[in-house]
């Protein structure tokens, strides 16, 4: 197939699927008249998605066909390839401990998405992830129920908090840290990573280091007898049950109070923060670097998509986009040069994933509130709405593109609604 060679052909939707361009001869002969230069026409394609061109007289995995409609019969739209823009927690593989589990999607699961890997973790109350440091900065969300969370800075004061569900946390790359389930059900939650192939078994475990240090270098280092260094854990911990810790305010104090307390904040309420944008068709909460200093490495959106509505054809001009599907049904279309679109379903749990610049939509396809996390491995959360681009450019230029009047091109909204209906 030829590329396009001008504005005409590019207003066509040649086809891009062998098996359609080998449909009846009806088909093809419509197509050539339709599109002479090459392939079919989205009238053809349309078509042939409504006959006997998408039977599929051979097996099919009907639970994951019934997940993904919009990959298994794509929009005509669609064509060529993205690269991958899907995946599901409930794909990898669960470590699970004695105190809850944890399991991963990184580069290795999401080859491209090279600037972001997340995790998501149970602990049960009173069970901890062990005390430990790793190189990536970590960003989490709370998905459900109570943790406390502690981290120390260079000049020793130490930041420790409770977080619920709606809250988030950021742990700057180096900084040592523990999480701990706290009652009545312990916790679950999101990490975010800045780096894609972060793996969440390759941390700098506490346990680890005392094991992997001289008993006498240890007793030095301590000041302690030799019998109470026997005591020390000989492996890793990582994920174990434990108690209730006392209260937020007994924690606090038995460190040392006010005089060790941290002067940066490393939690932030986002859930119950006002929303940054409300429209018709839902909210969108951002919390980056401009209302949450501490989060200097990783910006993020908090989108609530309404029944019919859809979160606006966008890109982000300074960061790929890693996204956690947390309530209701969704498809995305990621578009990339050259005319190249996929279009895929999201559920809860799934993971979407958007190249850096490519443009998209996000569209709520379920009768219940779409409710999603957008990631960006950098300091500020910026969009560009296509809406808002073709309203501020002179109307002239913009009727020389798309062929619409200036009386037509008046009723596209002028401004950024980040969720529209
Ligand atoms: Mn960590
Ligand atoms: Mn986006």
């Amino acid at each position: 197939m030829s590329e396009p060679t001008n504005k005409k052909d590019n207003m066509m939707y040649p086809s891009r699927r062998s098996f359609l361009g080998a449909g009846s001869a009806a088909i093809a002969a419509a197509a050539i008249a339709a599109l002479p230069a090459h392939g079919q026409s989205r009238q053809n394609v349309d078509k042939a998605e409504h006959d006997h061109s998408v039977s599929n007289p051979g097996q099919e995995n009907q639970n994951l066909l019934a997940q993904n409609p919009n990959s298994n019969t794509p929009p005509p739209s669609d064509f060529g390839d993205v690269g991958p823009i899907w995946y599901s927690f409930d794909l990898v593989k669960k470590r699970i401990q004695e105190g809850g589990w944890t399991h991963q999607v990184t580069q290795r699961e999401f080859p491209t998405s090279t600037e972001i890997a997340g995790v998501n973790m149970r602990l049960t109350a009173g069970s901890y992830r062990e005390m430990h440091w790793h190189t990536a900065d970590e960003w989490a969300y709370m998905l459900y129920g109570n943790a406390r969370v502690t981290v120390l800075n260079p000049d020793g004061t130490i930041f420790i908090d409770d977080v619920s569900e709606g809250d988030l946390w950021v742990f700057p790359a180096g900084y040592p840290h523990s999480i701990q389930g706290l009652g009545p059900d312990g916790c679950e939650f999101l990490l975010v990573f800045n780096q894609g192939a972060f793996s969440e078994d390759n941390t700098f475990l506490l346990s680890e280091w005392v094991a992997h240090t001289p008993t006498d270098v240890l007793k030095k280092n301590f000041g302690l007898p030799e019998s109470e260094l026997q005591k020390l854990p000989t492996g890793s911990l990582y994920i174990f049950p434990s108690d209730l810790p006392k209260s937020l305010a007994e924690d606090k104090a038995q460190v040392g109070g006010r005089k060790v307390e941290s002067t940066p904040q490393y939690t932030f309420k986002m859930r119950s923060m006002e929303p940054t944008k409300k429209t018709a068709g839902g909210e969108v909460r951002v919390v980056d670097s401009s209302n949450f200093p501490t989060s200097k490495h990783i910006a993020a959106g908090l989108v609530i998509v309404k029944p019919g509505a859809m979160r606006e054809l966008h890109w982000h001009p300074n960061a790929s986009e890693w996204q956690f599907y947390i309530k209701g049904k969704a498809r995305m279309t990621v578009f990339m040069p050259v005319g190249n679109a996929r279009t895929m379903d999201y559920n809860a749990n799934d993971v979407g994933f958007v190249p850096a610049v490519a443009g998209h939509y996000v569209e709520n396809t379920g009768d219940t509130d779409l409710v999603f996390l957008e990631m960006f491995a950098t300091d500020r959360f910026m969009d560009i709405s296509l809406n808002s681009w073709i309203r501020r450019t002179p109307v002239e230029t913009v009727s020389a593109h798309l062929n619409l009047d200036a009386e037509t091109i008046a009723k596209i909204p002028a401004e950024k609604q980040e969720v529209i209906r």
